[in-house]
Parts: C-alpha cells; sequence; structure tokens
C-alpha cells in the first residue's frame, strides 16, 4: 500500500487553486474566448514557457479548437474539486500509477509539482502521460 498522504503544500494547493480559477475565467470569457484558439507557441496561460518543453505538455496545452474548450472546462471543473477535496479521487494522484507505482518520477505516484503547474488538471504523472502519448499503442495501456 502506497502513501495516500499527498505531498503538496498548502500553498501550492492554493497557488493551483487560482491557476484553474484563471485558467476557466479565461475560457468562459466571450472577449477572450480568442485566446482558446492561439496555437501552442503563444502560449495559453504561460508564465514560465521554458518549463513547457515536453511534447506531452505541449499537447495538453495545445487547446486549438473550441469543441476542445469546453472539455477543458470540464477538466478544470474536476481538478477544482479535487482540490477541494470534493473529487472521486485526491489531487495529484496518478491514474496509472495509484495502484502499481511505476516509479518513473521521484514522487510517484504523486503528480510533480512541476507538471501540475504546467497542466494542473493532469491525471497522469510526465512518464506515463509520454507513454501514453508516445507510442506502444497495443496491449496494457489503461483504459478508464
Ligand atoms: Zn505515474
Amino acid at each position: 500500500m502506497t502513501s495516500r498522504i499527498p505531498p503538496y503544500s498548502e500553498s501550492f494547493l492554493e497557488e493551483t487553486r487560482r491557476r484553474l480559477i484563471e485558467l476557466r475565467t479565461r475560457l468562459t470569457d466571450d472577449d477572450l474566448a480568442e485566446a482558446a484558439l492561439r496555437p501552442v507557441d503563444q502560449g495559453v496561460s504561460l508564465e514560465h514557457p521554458a518549463e513547457y518543453g515536453s511534447d506531452a505538455h505541449e499537447q495538453e496545452l495545445n487547446l486549438g479548437l473550441l469543441e476542445e474548450e469546453s472539455v477543458r472546462i470540464q477538466q478544470i471543473d474536476e481538478a477544482m474539486a479535487r482540490v477541494d477535496g470534493r473529487g472521486h479521487r485526491p489531487f495529484g494522484l496518478c491514474e496509472e500509477c495509484e495502484d502499481e507505482p511505476k516509479r518513473l518520477c521521484r514522487s510517484c505516484p504523486w503528480i510533480a509539482e512541476e507538471r501540475l503547474r504546467a497542466v494542473p488538471w493532469a491525471r497522469n504523472c510526465t512518464a506515463v502521460q509520454e507513454r501514453l502519448d508516445g507510442g506502444e499503442e497495443e496491449g496494457t495501456r489503461l483504459e478508464e
């Protein structure tokens, strides 16, 4: 049994909550709707673009199409519920590593703070997400 005590500080959770609210406001604000249409290289919410190098992050941040907006809003709402302890699962717990930690990152089974800063609605750790995005489709990847 792995530890179920989240490693995140109150201030990190508070910061994450603020970020989620800000992102949601941006997505639902008509004047700023076009922000969701910007290509990824101009950023969606990026305060520290240099940190967002991986393909996984780029894909997650590439909102691209408006029809993805509602999906994103839902993801944000779910993440917000998790941050507030109202979710079905704890905030930041990697879905892949929950039952069987893959030990691919230091904080396993918890998603690293850097990743949650970049993608606060993330449900998998970076390493797992890269594998899901990257390649070996065949076989035993998680399907919810
Ligand atoms: Zn993981």
